[in-house]
């Protein structure tokens, strides 16, 4: 197998002054294959999409290693750096923000091209332009037009299509259908899918459910309070689900089949995401967690590998923690 991506206990810290720190990212590890998309979920506030900006080095790390490609995303030459800002893309949840408004959709997609000095003449860049617009699904009548004369789905396309321009082979999409409707939701995922195959990239797919997700990724990592708390292949995910959160999040969507409704027990999260600023102790999950034990609030879990592949944090699922004489059920 083919590493592109290599996260290895990953930390990105905010100071908020005052002695306090917000841990928005606090330790988590994943590999991504070349060629894959790998889905990264959880709650709006759970530091996906920190996770997201420090793996494209737009934040500094407080800790760990983002290795792309064997190099430190952190720590690269200006020429390396320069490449790596090609290779790597990032697709926003609102199109709209990220477009330049007083921009022609011609601009907006020549722009990193002409940052990156890759033509010579207008009329390659032209060329290239109508070929992007193309490959989307728009054509070169939308060249003169501004993002605001588009629908939500055709501005995330132009989005979509100036991350293509430099030719990228990692896309980072943090939440690029979330804001959108539900019966354009499946076309911009359709068409990501259709230009992961044409172009062979490698996706970083941010979501905050696991409705669409759960479809298009080949490995799925769950992170609640900036911890990763299980990882696995999607189906093993959907079927055999071993964190209490990832059991919660597969409550929250509604399922087609319905014998797979009766079988899943419901779990209904309650209360509010507590705040990075000021984690629980032990599990970072404890304080919605309907199993939690006394162990729970003294331990943090380990990053334990239960079957091939299949990784989870939570003592329910490590046989020396719950031979431990505080592993039992809190009174509720
Ligand atoms: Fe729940 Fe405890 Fe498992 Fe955390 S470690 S998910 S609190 S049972
Ligand atoms: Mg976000």
């Amino acid at each position: 197998t083919d590493v592109i991506l290599s996260v290895k206990n990953l930390k990105r810290h905010f100071d908020m002054g005052k002695g306090k720190t917000l841990k928005a990212v606090d330790g988590i590890s994943f590999d991504i294959l070349r060629g894959e998309t790998f889905g990264l979920v959880g709650e709006s506030g759970c530091g996906k999409s920190t996770a997201g900006r420090t793996i494209l080095g737009l934040y500094n790390k407080t800790d760990g290693e983002v290795l792309y490609d064997g190099k430190s995303v952190h720590d690269m030459t200006d020429k390396e750096r320069q490449r790596f800002l090609k290779e790597m893309q990032m697709i926003f949840q609102d199109p709209y923000a990220s477009l330049n408004p007083r921009s022609t959709v011609y601009e907006i997609i020549a722009e990193p091209m002409q940052i990156h000095g890759m033509f010579k003449t207008q009329k390659e860049m032209r060329q290239r332009v109508i070929e992007l617009l193309e490959d989307v699904g728009l054509n070169r009548d939308h060249a003169n037009r501004y993002p605001h004369e588009f629908s939500g789905g055709q501005r995330q396309r132009i989005g979509i299509a100036r991350s293509l321009a430099l030719d990228p082979e990692f896309i980072i999409a943090d939440e690029p259908i979330s804001a959108l409707d539900v019966s354009v939701q499946a076309q911009v995922v359709k068409l990501l899918q259709r230009l992961q195959k044409e172009k062979g990239l490698t996706y970083l797919f941010i979501a905050h459910d696991l409705s669409m997700v759960k479809y298009i990724s080949s490995r799925i990592g769950v992170m609640y309070l900036g911890h990763m708390v299980e990882l696995t292949t999607s189906s093993q995910l959907y079927d055999k689900p071993l964190h209490p959160y990832t059991e919660a999040l597969l409550s929250a969507i509604p399922i087609p089949d319905p014998d797979i409704e009766e079988s899943r027990e419901r779990i209904l999260l309650e209360g509010e995401l507590p705040s990075p600023i000021d984690p629980p102790s032990g599990c970072v999950f404890r304080t919605r967690c309907p199993y939690a034990m006394s162990i729970c609030a003294d331990v943090k879990p380990n990053w334990l590998e239960k079957e091939e592949g299949h990784f989870v944090a939570c003592h329910l699922h490590d046989p020396e923690m719950m031979k431990r004489s505080d592993a039992v059920k809190v009174a509720v």
